[in-house]
This record gives structure tokens, sequence and C-alpha cells, in this order.
């Protein structure tokens, strides 16, 4: 590396800190100094081509205590935004980010992609995409898309409940289609990053379980989300709970899923939709009671094991299963509690999500706003 590169990087380390630090909150430029360890004069250095470039702005300055005011500096609102995509089995889902962290807009459609060729799928996500930047002049650092099945250098390679997508460079074809640069990365792990970044609403290790269909695990370990080698990590609805059990859509018997998967509730609460459930919980259904009941101790099982495997502090319940927290978690807990090894010691956690549906596509959005400030080159690109 010559001394020029040398200087570079270093540089673009140092913006990289300075831009974290902005995620956390803002500041003025010897609050960051303080925060970061870097020079005000560094700062103020660093900063200028941010200030430039429309990604910081500067607010009018304020009084804080003695000496001189101070100016505090943080992401412009009218700067560089990301765009999230979720394809789901039964509904579309698009939202922007700001790289403060802000929701611009967000959408959820009703549709049913079971039968739709990949092509098909695409073309309504990139209308939703159109439809969400069309109203915004900021500039569109790139797209992130989220996919029910596991996501491998790109490709989709599982995904059994929308077979057209198996095989597909779905990045590449959404690029194609609304020009922008797209990342595509698995359902469950970035619901669970969206509770990682920008803000940390989980700590730094937990597992994210949902359900839908099928149930994912995103696992985060030392703040990052555990992938495995080929995208397989997290199969929590196939962790086996009964050796001779339930014949499962994998091939196995007695999964997890075959318990307490969305449908299976539904199915055994006599409900066709989760809206429906959830006023059959509230007006005291016992049926429906019984329904969640019964699969809030299969994943218990389930999350024991995953607690067991990788001796996490906290479980978050998200999607579905945050909706139905109230009625779900005392059968969970009660199963986490006789079988969590660690449970001795420390108390798991047992949180529902606060982001609700949109954990997906949030996750998302913030997958390409967090590659922005750490690849802070990016944003001047
Ligand atoms: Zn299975």
């Amino acid at each position: 590396m010559t001394s020029v590169d040398h200087l570079r990087q270093v540089r673009l380390g140092n913006l990289r800190t300075v831009l974290l630090a902005l995620v956390d909150r803002p500041g003025s430029r010897a609050d960051l100094a303080a925060r970061t360890g870097l020079t005000k004069a560094t700062l103020t250095n660093l900063t200028e081509p941010l200030l430039a470039g429309g990604i910081l702005v500067e607010e009018p300055a304020t009084l804080a205590g003695m000496g001189r005011p101070s100016k505090p500096l943080r992401f412009h609102p009218g700067g560089p935004i990301a765009v999230g995509a979720e394809i789901n089995v039964s509904h579309l889902a698009v939202e922007t980010l700001g790289l403060d962290g802000e929701t611009l807009e967000r959408r959820l459609v009703p549709a049913d992609m079971r039968r739709a060729t990949a092509d098909e799928v695409l073309d309504q996500v990139a209308a939703l995409i159109r439809e969400v930047t069309a109203t915004t002049d900021r500039k569109v650092l790139g797209a992130g898309l989220a996919v029910p099945g596991v996501v491998h250098d790109g490709v989709v390679i599982r995904t059994p409940n929308l077979p057209e997508l198996v095989g597909v460079r779905l990045a590449d074809g959404l690029g194609r289609k609304t020009g922008l640069d797209v990342q595509v990365d698995n359902e469950a792990n970035l619901a669970a990053l969206a509770h990682l970044w920008p803000r940390h609403l989980a700590g730094e290790d937990f597992v994210h379980v949902t359900a839908d269909v099928g149930i994912g695990a995103g696992v985060v370990l030392n703040g990052e989300v555990y992938r495995g080698v080929s995208g397989f990590a997290g199969e929590l609805g196939h962790v086996v709970i009964e050796r001779d059990g339930i014949r499962c859509t994998c091939g196995s018997r007695g999964c997890v899923e075959r318990y307490a998967g969305l449908d299976v509730i539904l199915r055994e609460a006599g409900r066709r939709r989760l809206d429906s459930l959830r006023r059959a919980l509230a007006a005291g259904d016992a049926k429906a009671l019984d329904a969640v009941r019964k699969a809030g101790e299969a994943l218990g099982v389930g999350i024991a094991t995953l607690t067991n495997l990788f001796d996490v502090p906290t479980v978050v319940l998200g999607g579905s299963y945050a909706v139905l927290y109230d009625h779900l978690h005392e059968a969970v807990r009660s199963e986490m509690d006789g079988r969590v090894l660690a449970g001795g010691e420390r108390h798991t956690r047992l949180l529902a999500s606060p982001l609700g549906e949109f954990a997906v596509v949030r996750g998302a959005a913030g997958l390409v706003t967090r590659r922005a400030v750490q690849q802070p080159e990016r944003l001047f690109a």
C-alpha cells in the first residue's frame, strides 16, 4: 500500500467513526471530538465535505453553559436516503429511510405472491419503489430487498412458499428495473438487523423470532447477524421438538413450525386472518386462547434449544408473534424457564418487538444506510 492509499484509508476510517457517532446522536464538533477521540481540527476537516455535499447540516448556534456557543451537526433532512423492500407470500412492503434512522414513507400492500413469476414479483416491487421515491428529490443510495428464504451470494437457494424465486438473482433483476444498486437478504436476518441498526433495541446479543407461514429466527451475536456458512443459520422453524412428530414440508418430522407456525395457530383457532384472531383473543375466546398457548409451548421448547446453543440473554418476539405477545409469552416463558440451562444464572429476557410488521423493510433499508456509513466513499459516489 502506498502512503497516499494509507492516508486515504485513515481518512475513510475517521469518516466512518464520525458518521457512526452522528447515527447515535447529533453533536457539536467539540462534542464529537470528545466522543470519537479525534481532534477538533481533524473533525472540521472531515465534516467540511459532508456539509458541502448536503449529507450533514449545521444547526443554529445554541448556548451551552459557559464558553462559545456550540453548533450541533446532524444528518441533513434533505440528505440521501435508502429504500427497503420486502417480498412476502401474502404482501409486498416498501420503506424509505434517512441516514438518521427516520422513516420517510412506507407502504404495505396485501398481494398473493405464491403463483407469481419472479419477473411479475419484481415488476410489482419496482412499481412500489417508484411510488415512494417519486415523492422526494433526495438522492437514493440503493435498495435492500428481503425475501422469505435462504439467500447465498445474492441467489435465492431455498424459498418453500415462493418456489418461482429459487435460483434467481433478484438483486440484478430489481436493479435493472429500478436503476438502483440492490442488495438482497433473508427476511429473518433483516428483521433482526432492524433491531440493531440504526438503534440498538435489544442489546448486542439476541435472537429475533418471527412467524409467518414458516418461522424464522435472526441470531445476533456481538452486534452482528450470524448467517452461518451458507445462509441457513437461524432456521428455528425446523428445530425438531418431537422426534416422531408431524411430518414437515422440509422432509423431517416434528419441526417447531408444524406446531407454532402462524398457519397452524390460525387453523387451530378456527380463524382465517391474524386480525380476526386478535379480536377473538381480546374477547376471551377459549379456542383462540388455547391455540395460542399451545403454540407458545412448542415455540418455547424451540427457543430454549436456540438459547442453549447460543447463550443469548434476550429473545425478541417479532412479526405476528409481537401481535400475539400478550397471550403468547407466558407459555413461551414457562417452557424456557424449565429448559434454558443458563436460566438459573441469568433470566433470559423476553421482549415484544416494537417494530411490528415493518421490521423487515426497515432492516432492508438499514442494510443500505449501514453500508453507506461503513463505506463512506459511497456517500460521495
Ligand atoms: Zn421442517
